[in-house]
Formats: C-alpha cells, sequence, structure tokens
C-alpha cells in the first residue's frame, strides 16, 4: 500500500540466536552482523548486504492502521490523503511505462497491485489508460472499501495464498515486501507471475539513507517490528539481477536534507541545496523506489 510505514515498534528486543546466528531470509546465509549493539534484533546479511529483523512479526491491517495510525503519522486518514497519493501514483506510472518502452498498447496491458490498499494507485493506472487493473490487499476494512467505492476487483488473501489465472506485465508493490516474512519466496512469485518484458515496480525502506547512517538509535528504535527487511540501493539491485530480472533502476524515494542538518542551523539552506542536488544521485534516502523488468 501506499506509504505505508508504520506499526509497532520492534526496538531492541532481546535475541537468543541459533550457533552462527539467525539466517537471512534472502539469501539464507547464517553470517549476519548485529547492527545496532550486542542485543540488537537487526543483522546486517555480510553476504547479500541487506538488514533483517530477527524479531519479526506480522500486524492486523484493521481499521485502525488506515484511519489512527495513518493519521497520527500524516495528519489526515488515508482516504483523506488521497489526492497526494493519486500524485505520487501518476508519478510512479509514468516511469512505469518509461520504463516498458514503446510498442504496448496500455490499454491490452494488466496490472496487478499488491498491497493495494483503497485502491487510488489502481484508479491512477486505470485512468492512465491500463486495460485490467487488480489488486491483493490483506486488510478486510480496505478492500471492503475499495471494492464499495471503486469497484475493482480486489481480494482479501496473502498474496502468498492467492491463486492467479493469468501472468502479469506489470506488477506493482507500494510499502509491500518489507512486510513480508519470506521476502525471497515473494519476489521470486513475483518474477514468475510477470509476463516477459513486464515490470515490477516497488518502494522500501532503505539502510542507504541518514536515518540508518546518522542516527542508528532512532532507526533501530522506530523500527516497525511487522519490517523483516531493509534493502540498500546496491543490494537490490544485486538481489534482483540475480533473481533474472534484465534492467533494475533504483530511485531516491524522498529527499530530507533535515535529516542530517537541522532546519534551524545557518548551514542549512546552502546544505539543502547541495543536498536536494547529490542525495538523488547517489540514491541517498530512507526510502527508495525500485523499477525492474524481466
Ligand atoms: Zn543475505
Amino acid at each position: 500500500m501506499s506509504r505505508r510505514k508504520k506499526g509497532k515498534r520492534t526496538g531492541n528486543a532481546p535475541e537468543h540466536s541459533p550457533p552462527g546466528g539467525p539466517a537471512c531470509p534472502i539469501c539464507s546465509s547464517p553470517d549476519g552482523k548485529a547492527v545496532s549493539g550486542e542485543t540488537s534484533c537487526f543483522y546486517r546479511c555480510r553476504r547479500c548486504g541487506i538488514v533483517f529483523n530477527s524479531a519479526y512479526r506480522p500486524l492486523r491491517y484493521d481499521e485502525r492502521y488506515f484511519l489512527d495510525d495513518y493519521r497520527s503519522q500524516y495528519g489526515k486518514t488515508y482516504a483523506e490523503d488521497r489526492d497526494a497519493i493519486r500524485r505520487l501514483a501518476d508519478a510512479r506510472l509514468k516511469k512505469i511505462f518509461a520504463l516498458r518502452g514503446r510498442g504496448s498498447k496500455r490499454g491490452n496491458m494488466n496490472l496487478l497491485d499488491l498491497g493495494s490498499a483503497l485502491g487510488f494507485f489502481m484508479e491512477s493506472a486505470k485512468d492512465a489508460g491500463v486495460g485490467r487493473v487488480y489488486g491483493v490487499e490483506i486488510s478486510k476494512y480496505a478492500c471492503d472499501w475499495c471494492r464499495r467505492e471503486t469497484g475493482f476487483r480486489v481480494v482479501n488473501t496473502p498474496f502468498e495464498r492467492t491463486a492467479f489465472d493469468e501472468t502479469f506485465d506489470i506488477i506493482t508493490a507500494w510499502y509491500f515486501i518489507e512486510h513480508c516474512e519470506f521476502p525471497r519466496e515473494t519476489m521470486q512469485r513475483i518474477y514468475a507471475l510477470l509476463n516477459p518484458g513486464g515490470i515490477f515496480a516497488f518502494s522500501c525502506p532503505s539502510i542507504f539513507g541518514p536515518q540508518f547512517l546518522f542516527d542508528r538509535r532512532t532507526w533501530s528504535e522506530s523500527h516497525p517490528q511487522d519490517h523483516r527487511i531493509d534493502f540498500s540501493p546496491c543490494s537490490v539491485k544485486r538481489i534482483l539481477k540475480r533473481m533474472g530480472f534484465s534492467t533494475v533502476i533504483v530511485r531516491a524515494a524522498g529527499v530530507h536534507p533535515d535529516r542530517v542538518v537541522p532546519r534551524v542551523s545557518p548551514f542549512y539552506r546552502p546544505f539543502s541545496l547541495f543536498y536536494g542536488w547529490l542525495a538523488p544521485l547517489l540514491r541517498f534516502s530512507d526510502t527508495i523506489e525500485v523499477y525492474a523488468r524481466k
């Protein structure tokens, strides 16, 4: 779902690791290094470069998630934030179509949105001319809302247990992958469900950003317990290429100079100009968008 980045915090729950440490959910290596102190539940995999949460617990994504939790983070409910989410969706669709290239008629294409929330991205895709759009949403509240308000076809089952009778030209997953307990299997299934030349586009948290690198304590304390993994631009590119994707483009999803230099600082203004130029270039951000072609 769009802009989903909440949940109970994981903090520094003590972890009793098996000998060799917990296995990486992407490459299965037991050779992870604790990232924030001896008692951390977060490990950085030495082999594939991701950070994973060994104290992962899934949450219930009920009505509260889309109303109170979202409001406490963004100042309005998810439904009230529709215009902003639609603008973001339109920009993401442009990037998807650019990577897809000419020669494929949008009206003939189908799109599957994983964690489709209230269906705003699906609305944008439909308005942009995509022939058929479908959603998978684990929250019954969101699924019912979407069916009622938009009429789109959305199934209320976990993606891992959803059966499909077709393959797709575009699969999107905005802030979804990090919530999956078995992210490697999820991404492999997405790859298998894509048609040749199909696009997988998603967003996720990144450890190559100011919070993880400069404010590790806040990162650790505010890390949602229902986030299993954190990528970096390099690790996600390598992992997707190894899975078989031919082209992988990673972009910084948010540029926040205030997370490095406080707004009250006299250096903030010149720094923010410099940062606004450099951060997108380096893909330096607490969140990233990934566009991959099969
Ligand atoms: Zn790994």
